[in-house]
This record gives C-alpha cells, sequence and structure tokens, in this order.
C-alpha cells in the first residue's frame, strides 16, 4: 500500500511538473499563475511522498514539514491564481491581499520554530503494512496552520463565487467549474485531515484539482457562451438571417428575417414559400450565391441583397445553408438621390451640361442612322432681367424657360441647362419643323397672372454633319449660330454655317497677329479729308487700315469688330492716335493748321484714361489741342454717362474739340444732348440714304442741322458723295463735310499730296 501511493505520488508530481511547463509556454494572460500553481501543488506531495517512503521519525518529520510548508505554498499560489483568473484588480484590493499573503508567510515561519517549540505538531509511530509509519499528532500550532490555509482557500471560494454569481449568467460557467473543482478538492482534503487516515488521499483531490483548473482556465472554452453569442450575433446583425438543413428546411430565422417576411419565428414551414413569393431566385443548391434584387416598383421599391452559403462538415459534405438578406434599399436610394443630384440641375430639375453631353455622346453613336441636330437656347437680355428684378424673378425665368422646353420637347430630345440662361437640346432633324418653333418662340411670355412678359429666345441650331466630333464643339457651333441673331424681335432661330465657324477662325488669327503688327507697322492710318464750306481742305479723319502681308489691304470692318469685341481694339486706337500725333507734329508750312480727327471706341473707356492717354500723347508731340479732334459715338454714353461726360469736358477744358460721330444712327437721346460737352455733331448721310425718300431725308437733315446750330454746335457731314448733296448742305448751313465727292481715305503721303497742291493752288490764285 505504502509503495502504490508511492507510485501514485510520483505519477502525480510528473503530470504536475509537465502541466507546470506547458502552461509557461502558453499566451494567456491567466498562464503564469497557473504555472506557479502546479508547480506549488508538487511541493505538499513531495512531503508526503517523503512520509510514505521514510521509516525513521526524522524523515518523516521533514516530509511533514514539506507537506506544511507546501500547503501554504499551495495556498499562496491557489489565491494568486485566483486574482488572475477572475480579473480582480490588484491594485485596488492591494491591502486585502496583502493580508493573505502575510499570514500564509508567518504561517511557513512558525514552523521553522517547531523543531525548538514543539508548539506545531510532533510524530507518533504507528504499523502501516507490517513495518513503522509515523503519523502526525497535531498541536496548537498545526491548527493555526490549517485556520491559515482554510482563510487562504475560503477567501479564494468566495471570490469565485462572487464572480460566479455577479457576472452575466452565460459566463458565470466559466467560474462555476472551477468553483466546484475547488470545493471537492478542499472537501476531500478536509475529510483527510479530520478522518485521520495514516496515508494522505487527498493529495489525488488536489492533484485533480490542479489538472482541472490547468484545463479550464487554458483549454476549455465554453461551448454554451460560444452558442449564446452566435446566435446573439445572427439575431442582432442588420440582415435577416435564416438556417437551413441539408435538405433545405428552415431551421431557425433571426428576428429580422421574421419581420421581413412576416412570419413567427417558430413557425418556420411557411418561410419557403414566403421567400419564393418575394424573390425571383433564392441560390438554392447553390455554394456563395449572391444576388441584388428588386421588390416594388417606382417609390415604394426596396432592394435587397442576398446571399447563401454553404456549410459543410470535414468532408466537405454539405449539412446545411444559411442565406443572408440585407435591406439595402436607404443606400440605394441615396444612391440614387446622389446620381440624380449629380446629374439634374437644382433648379430647373434638367440634365445638367455634363450629363447632357454623355447623354447625347450615346444617342449619337447609338443611333448612327438617325440625323441629329443640337439647339443652344439662349435667353436674350438674361441678365438684365436678373440685375432689374433680382434674383428670384430671374430664377423664376429659368424654370419657366425649363418648363416650356419640357413641355414643347417630342419623346425623342434630349435636353438640359447648359449653363446660366442657356439651354441645349439634341433632336432628330426630320423630326422638328422650324417654322413651328418660330412661332412658338415668338409666342413664348411669362405670366404672373395678371401680366403677360415677353422672354426672348435666340436658338442656334448645328446639323450635326459628323458624329465623330466633341459634343462641346457641337454646341460652341449651335452657340455661334445663336450669336449671330442680331438684336431683331422677328428672328429667334439661327442655323450654323461654316462661314460662322470661318470667322471665329478668323478672329483667332488675326488677334493672335495684331501685336506682331503693330509692330511691323502693318496697322496704318489712312486719312480721309474733311472740307470746309469754300471746298477747301481743313483737316482730315483718320481711318485704320491694315496691310497684312498674307491676307492684302485690310479694310477696318474686316478686323475692328473682332477687336471690339475682345477690347484689343484699345491697343489699335492708342496706336492710331500716337501715329495721328506724329503726322501732326511733322506738319510744317500750311499743313500745320490742319487738325486730324481719331474714333475713340466705347471699348477704350474699360481699358486705360482715354483722357490721360491722349492728353500725355498731345504733350509729348507738342500738339495744340484743338488739331487732334476727339471723335465718340452715342454709345459711350450709354453706361456711366455721368463719368463719360465728365471725361469729355475735361477734354474741352484741356483745348480738344469733341465730335459726335455717327450722329442719329443710334439711340439718340436728344435730351441728354442739351447737357453734353460738345463742339462738332457729325452726322452720316449713309443712314438717312438707305429707308427715306429724298424729300424726307432732306427734312429730317434740314432738321438736325438746325438743331446743331440751335445747340451752339458745329455740323459735319459724312458720307457726302455727289455735288448735289454738298450743295444741299451748304446751303442748309452745314459746318463741314466729309464724303467719297471730295476724296476717299488714303495714304498719309497722298494725302499731304493732295493738300500740298490746295495750298499751292491758293497761292497761286492769289
Ligand atoms: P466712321 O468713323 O463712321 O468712318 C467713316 C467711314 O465711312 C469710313 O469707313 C469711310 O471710309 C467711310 N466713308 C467716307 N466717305 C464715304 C462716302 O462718301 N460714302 C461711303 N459709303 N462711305 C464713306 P471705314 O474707313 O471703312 O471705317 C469704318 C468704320 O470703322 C468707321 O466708321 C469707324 O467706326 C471704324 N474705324 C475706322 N478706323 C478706326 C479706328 O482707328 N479706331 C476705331 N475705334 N474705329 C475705327
Ligand atoms: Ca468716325
Ligand atoms: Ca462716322
Amino acid at each position: 500500500m505504502r509503495l502504490a501511493f508511492a507510485i501514485i505520488y510520483s505519477v502525480l508530481i510528473l503530470l504536475l511538473g509537465l502541466f507546470g511547463m506547458i502552461s509557461r509556454r502558453s499566451k494567456r494572460t491567466v498562464a503564469q499563475s497557473v504555472s506557479y500553481l502546479e508547480y506549488s501543488f508538487i511541493v505538499p506531495i513531495i512531503g508526503n511522498l517523503i512520509i510514505v517512503l521514510s521509516q525513521d521519525e526524522l524523515l518523516s518529520t521533514l516530509g511533514s514539514y514539506t507537506y506544511f510548508i507546501g500547503m501554504d505554498l499551495m495556498a499562496f499560489s491557489l489565491f494568486d491564481f485566483t486574482l488572475s483568473y477572475c480579473n480582480i484588480p490588484w491594485r485596488t484590493h492591494r491591502k486585502k491581499c496583502y493580508i493573505i499573503y502575510a499570514i500564509l508567510t508567518l504561517d511557513i515561519i512558525q514552523y521553522f520554530f517547531n523543531p525548538f517549540f514543539g508548539h506545531a505538531f510532533g510524530m507518533e509511530a504507528i504499523m502501516v503494512d507490517g513495518s513503522p509509519y509515523y503519523r502526525l499528532v497535531p498541536y496548537f500550532g498545526q491548527t493555526v496552520h490549517r485556520i491559515v490555509v482554510y482563510i487562504a482557500y475560503i477567501t479564494s471560494l468566495a471570490i469565485f463565487l462572487f464572480k460566479t454569481i455577479r457576472v452575466p449568467r452565460i459566463y458565470s460557467e466559466k467560474y462555476y467549474v472551477i468553483l466546484f473543482t475547488m470545493i471537492l478538492a478542499g472537501l476531500w482534503q478536509s475529510y483527510y485531515i479530520f478522518s485521520r487516515t495514516p496515508i494522505d488521499r487527498s493529495m489525488l483531490a488536489l492533484a485533480v484539482c490542479a489538472l482541472l483548473i490547468f484545463y479550464f482556465s487554458l483549454y476549455y472554452r465554453p461551448f454554451k457562451l460560444l452558442d449564446r453569442m452566435l446566435a446573439n450575433i445572427a439575431s442582432k446583425i442588420p440582415e435577416a438571417v435564416l438556417f437551413f438543413d441539408a435538405s433545405d428546411r428552415c431551421i431557425w430565422v433571426n428576428n429580422n428575417a421574421s419581420q421581413l417576411l412576416q412570419i413567427n419565428s417558430d413557425k418556420l414551414d411557411s418561410v419557403k414559400h414566403r421567400l419564393a413569393a418575394m424573390f425571383d431566385d433564392l441560390g438554392e443548391g447553390q455554394y456563395n450565391w449572391t444576388s441584388k434584387q428588386t421588390v416594388g416598383s417606382g417609390k415604394s421599391a426596396r432592394h435587397f441583397d442576398l446571399k447563401r452559403h454553404h456549410v459543410t462538415d470535414a468532408n466537405n459534405k454539405k449539412i446545411g445553408s444559411f442565406l443572408t438578406i440585407l435591406d439595402n434599399s436607404q443606400e440605394v436610394h441615396r444612391q440614387q438621390q446622389e446620381i440624380y443630384e449629380a446629374t439634374h440641375d437644382k433648379l430647373t430639375g434638367l440634365f445638367t451640361k455634363e450629363h447632357l453631353f454623355n447623354v447625347i455622346k450615346n444617342k449619337i453613336v447609338n443611333e448612327k442612322d438617325v440625323s441629329y441636330s443640337i439647339a443652344y437656347f439662349d435667353i436674350k437680355d438674361f441678365k438684365m432681367v436678373n440685375d432689374i428684378f433680382g434674383n428670384a424673378v430671374g430664377d423664376n425665368v429659368l424654370i419657366r424657360v425649363a418648363n416650356w422646353i419640357k413641355e414643347n420637347a417630342q419623346d425623342n430630345w434630349t435636353y438640359g441647362r447648359i449653363g446660366g440662361d442657356a439651354f441645349g437640346i439634341c433632336f432628330p432633324t426630320n423630326g422638328v419643323r422650324l417654322p413651328i418653333v418660330e412661332q412658338r418662340l415668338s409666342a413664348f411670355a411669362i405670366s404672373n397672372g395678371t401680366i403677360d412678359q415677353r422672354i426672348l429666345m435666340h436658338v442656334g441650331i448645328y446639323h450635326i454633319t459628323d458624329p465623330s466630333i466633341d459634343i462641346s464643339i457641337m454646341f460652341d457651333r449651335a452657340h455661334l449660330a445663336q450669336k449671330s441673331i442680331k438684336n431683331e424681335y422677328n428672328t429667334h432661330i439661327a442655323i450654323y454655317d461654316d462661314k460662322m465657324r470661318d470667322q471665329v477662325l478668323w478672329g483667332q488669327k488675326i488677334s493672335a497677329e495684331l501685336e506682331e503688327a503693330l509692330k511691323q507697322r502693318q496697322i496704318v492710318p489712312y486719312l480721309q479729308p474733311i472740307v470746309n464750306n469754300n471746298g477747301k481742305i481743313i483737316g482730315a479723319e483718320a481711318l485704320v487700315r491694315w496691310i497684312h502681308p498674307s491676307e492684302g489691304f485690310l479694310p477696318p470692318f474686316t478686323f475692328i469688330p473682332i477687336f471690339e469685341k475682345n477690347g484689343m481694339i484699345a491697343d489699335v486706337d492708342k496706336y492710331i492716335w500716337r501715329s495721328a500725333c506724329e503726322i501732326l507734329s511733322s506738319w510744317t508750312d500750311e499743313k500745320s493748321k490742319l487738325f486730324i480727327s481719331v474714333n475713340i471706341s466705347p471699348k477704350d473707356f474699360y481699358f486705360m484714361d482715354v483722357y490721360a492717354e491722349i492728353k500725355n500723347l498731345v504733350d509729348e508731340y507738342k500738339i495744340e489741342p484743338s488739331r487732334l479732334r476727339i471723335e465718340i459715338t452715342e454709345t459711350v454714353m450709354m453706361t456711366e454717362a455721368e463719368s463719360r461726360m465728365a471725361i469729355l469736358s475735361k477734354f474741352r477744358d484741356s483745348g480738344f474739340i469733341v465730335e459726335m460721330d455717327d450722329f442719329g444712327s443710334g439711340y439718340s437721346s436728344l435730351n441728354q444732348l442739351k447737357d453734353m460737352p460738345l463742339d462738332v455733331l457729325k452726322i452720316d448721310m449713309k443712314f438717312l440714304s438707305k429707308a427715306q425718300d429724298n424729300a424726307k431725308a432732306e427734312t429730317i437733315l434740314r432738321n438736325v442741322l438746325r438743331l446743331s446750330s440751335d445747340l451752339g454746335l458745329f455740323s459735319l457731314t459724312e458720307g457726302v458723295e455727289t455735288e448735289d448733296q454738298y450743295k444741299m448742305l451748304n446751303g442748309m448751313g452745314c459746318n463741314l463735310f466729309q464724303g467719297y465727292y471730295f476724296a476717299k481715305p488714303m495714304s498719309v503721303t497722298d494725302y499731304e499730296k493732295l493738300c500740298n497742291e490746295q495750298f499751292s493752288d491758293k497761292k497761286s490764285s492769289i
């Protein structure tokens, strides 16, 4: 029997040593404590091994010491393990822990005094298995020892008990398995202590306890917890989840699924029927199947992501499957909304420019046999609507125009808003009768209930002849056509032709060439004589010409309007003004009395201080200001009238003569005329001859000339082509004349020659 126990103890020692080593290698936080625990359980067993094997009192006593000190160490490590396993924060309970450690340490120390005082235990010899066996006789110290060990033990038990009760039920399993193990080992141990059997069989209990702790704390995974967690997760995830067995029978659904299918989670027989009614395909029999499906239509449409996964066993045999259904409607609607917002104009709800271009591109590519046209709609004077009536009215106009387009559009039209007040349409060329559109456009008005406000729309159309060109270029062409519509109230549509493009190209070409042309003196002033009522030349108007190296002689109408548009006119004018000053300063003798009139474009005022510019020139060339006459047109006064008048006054105050050019051709404001700082009224005969018969023209001229003299102005008639005209105007009291009848504009040299002849005639006549 002693031998049997010796063997059992040895095996237990080896086993515990092994567990201790294995625990050491584990990465779990509790591993260190488990390892100590395993090792510490070895010590009392070694003590018992010695007791069992020894036959003399000394060895048995030594074994007993090992046993009792081992029990203290064991209680020590059990307590340490408890703190670690139950996650008891060491710092907050430091004092209480110190008490346990202190009493255990004191208990160990008291054993060292036993040989001297004999207060803890003594030994008595009995016979076991026919040989002497030394059995322990406990005294007071031994009782203290037991109390101390029980305190540590019961404290550990209490902590486990507390944890078992306090944690959520699914977690308590983790604690109560160890709690039971510890109680079992404790009872077994206690039984031995009080039964006083010679050989300590409770060591087995200790070993079993150590083994169970080793297993439960390092390897045991509470399946109940796992089960619950998985079920919990499956019911909490946003998807509807349905589990099926190997024969595709539904065995479990989560809350979302029962809500989605409107079934009771315990009445799973109707699941398949419900699913089939809702979805087209359920991926049965397929591995890892996914599908996007829409249920319903329009605004109430719901969008679902379906996934089916198969579950297989270790041999890859199907044991079931699960289906997840995610209601993605919100996300899909959000995406649809985002796409809508990115492709539709906020104000009008029409396509945005980018989207319109894309749609048109696809249309043209896909329908090669249909010929399409592009229309560029522009609201005339929309800026003015905004400025005068405010943005809200402006927005309303845009919405009305957009609605008008929607109402008038046919099914196969594509349209959108392509800019501030511009709309674009792509339509099949043959499907549209332009005269009808023209008619509808001229009738288009916006009503606010009481007043109809006519909105003038101009439409440029480009018939797509080359579908391969960029949509933006097509719109540029339609835009070009639209811009070609002059401010006429009865034309609303213009169709692009290549001349328009050539014009644009021409504009680009000469704009690029201007700087060099000025440097190379290709731009020159021509002079057209101005005569007095005796027919004598008293001055000239400087009119620009471009002697182009490849294009030849260019008259102003080929480039002035272009430069007026892009502002480059300022460079041309400055150059002509300087040339005029140069010429004036070069004239000596009788020519030094002649003047030159220069043209000032309304645009010049935007790009420079016209007064300072011209004043500096006459100062630089030391010219009498009255010899450089200033020609302005009525359009100059159309904006910032007051400041423009101030500029003209400054000119006059400095001795310049200011002429109102082309009087009567523009928006004459006779009222304004009387306040204007002017010297000369320049009347163009061309404007008269066109529309009026002679008698009428005469009347107008007579009255304008009278008006001029009444206002104290000099009068100059230009465009005089015949002797009759000259005589008539002379008779009416006109002061100065200019026109082909006297001379066409000519080079400076020719002009000088002409003047020289006149002066020599005069001399010879004297
Ligand atoms: P404008 O200032 O009214 O100049 C008079 C135009 O009438 C000149 O045309 C001239 O050649 C033309 N003309 C003169 N007499 C007669 C005539 O008896 N019958 C007819 N049918 N025409 C006559 P041009 O030189 O072609 O200039 C056209 C316009 O170009 C000018 O009209 C002026 O507005 C502008 N322009 C010319 N040179 C300049 C310039 O240096 N600067 C600016 N800003 N504009 C200029
Ligand atoms: Ca002029
Ligand atoms: Ca003129």
